[in-house]
């Protein structure tokens, strides 16, 4: 299979990034490129979908990476998992699994899944700040993603089910294979969970996700948990606080330890950040001079600086988030110059993720791996949105009325950086708004 004929087939079964960016992967498909990494880090805590696809699904995870492997000519590809993750699946470090692809132990260390942190640690390469991996000859995939263009190119099978963890405080945590538009609401009615009083809903792992909505929330091609966490933990009382709040305690309460720059991941492998810095400046004084704040666009959002180095309960990442906006608002950019140093302690000062659970408030959650359902249920309904990627939200193609069939093209992207929407289920559409097709499933 050549590359355009493989780009082609991922763009039409609307492969995105299955681990949480939705990037669309024929996108990142290029000449040039001499290794796949396969990402399967699952560094948040508290998730196991990629774990369950591995121990179920292998075979298609691998072929996913060989088709991928010999559209662009790459001589390695890589399954980078943690070492307790290879126990599990009685995989070995640098065990052969096809003609191309082996096994690479990661440590047992937050983050990992972040994939300039997963590069340099698998491969020694560092990736210009603000540039693409395959700018250092990588391309990579993360496992469910390459699960996905396995069915795509080999049964012609469009990207409609999603493997999703419901975990944290549930009475017994599980992954799911669901239909991509699965309301949350009709899920937790299905599989008896609820959201107590004192807790939240987070889409995703606790460091990285955001608060949702369970009355509102439905599983997209990105969805990768939905884990229960009562309000009261560090992980989740960082998110409750406000925007300006956390401005202006930062610029009034912070030591200048330089702990969290210390910390921070990414600069730790040679990155411009430097936490402690950022947060000594107003929001006024970002806007009137964006230009001399553009490395803030290099910050992956990993927490670290927050949620373990700051002793002053300051959130360097929710500042530099901030002054994301003000970045993307002015169209400016980091514009990377010179060379990258790693810090010569960095293998000192990595975190463990036993500490970073303790830290974060969700060791306690520990109830080992969960069960895997696949039950074959469908919902009543399901809720399609038009944007479940990066880029422009996908054009509708169905009206008020129409008979759709699973696998069905209800929706098509709308340029490069778009993603085609297949329907999950047989039914009829009930709704076509701007943000989404509603079909009613069909009994
Ligand atoms: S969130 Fe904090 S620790 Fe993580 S990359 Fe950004 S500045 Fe560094
Ligand atoms: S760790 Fe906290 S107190 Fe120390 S420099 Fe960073 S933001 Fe300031």
């Amino acid at each position: 299979m050549t590359l355009a004929e493989l780009k082609k087939i991922m763009a039409d079964n609307g492969c995105v990034g299955a681990g949480g960016a939705g990037f669309p992967s024929a996108v990142k498909l290029a000449d040039g490129a001499d290794t796949l990494v396969i990402n399967a880090a699952e560094c948040e805590p508290r998730l196991y979908s990629d774990l369950m696809v591995m121990k179920h699904h292998l075979d298609e995870v691998v072929c996913g990476a060989e088709t991928v492997i010999e559209a662009t000519g790459i001589r390695n590809g890589y399954l980078c998992i943690k070492e307790h993750t290879g126990h599990r699946l009685g995989l070995t470090d640098g065990q052969k699994l096809s003609e191309h692809v082996a096994v690479k132990y990661l440590p047992n260390v937050y983050p990992m899944g972040d994939e300039i942190i997963l590069i340099y640690q698998a491969l020694g390469r560092i990736v210009p700040p603000g540039q693409l991996p395959i700018t250092v000859g990588v391309i990579v995939f993360n496992s469910e993603t390459l699960y996905n263009v396995c069915h795509a190119a080999r049964d012609s099978a469009p990207v409609t089910q999603k493997w999703i963890t419901v975990g944290g405080k549930v009475p017994q945590p599980f992954v799911a294979l669901v239909p991509v538009g699965t309301t949350v609401r009709e899920l937790m009615e299905k599989y008896r969970f609820s959201v107590p009083e004192d807790c939240v809903m987070i889409d995703g792992g606790p460091a990285m996700g955001p608060i949702i909505d369970p009355n509102t929330a439905v599983i997209t091609k990105t969805t990768k948990g939905l884990l229960i966490l009562p309000r009261h933990i560090p992980a989740i009382q960082s998110k409750l606080v406000k925007n300006r709040t956390v401005m202006t305690h930062a610029s009034a309460n912070c030591c200048q330890c330089s702990m969290c720059t210390d910390m921070c991941p990414r600069a730790l492998i040679g990155y411009p950040l430097k936490p402690h810095k950022i947060v000594r400046n107003s929001l006024a004084m970002i806007e009137q001079n964006p230009e001399a704040f553009t490395e803030a666009s290099v910050c992956c959002g990993c927490g670290v600086c927050e949620l373990t180095a700051c002793c002053q309960g300051i959130s360097p990442r929710r500042v530099y988030q901030q002054v994301k906006g003000i970045l993307a608002k002015n169209k400016l950019r980091y514009q990377h110059k010179g060379e990258l140093k790693v810090d010569p302690n960095r293998d000192y000062r990595l975190l463990p993720s036993d500490r970073f659970m303790q830290r974060i408030g969700v060791a306690s959650f520990d109830t080992g791996v969960p069960e895997f359902v696949r039950d074959g249920w469908k919902p009543t309904v399901i809720e399609l949105p038009l944007r479940q990627h990066i880029g422009a939200p996908a054009k509708a193609l169905v009206n008020k009325g129409d008979t759709v069939t699973a696998g069905q093209l209800v929706a098509e992207a709308d340029g490069v950086i778009s993603a085609n929407i297949h329907s999950s289920v047989n039914g009829t559409v009930t709704d076509v708004t701007v943000s989404k097709i509603i079909i009613a499933v069909q009994g």
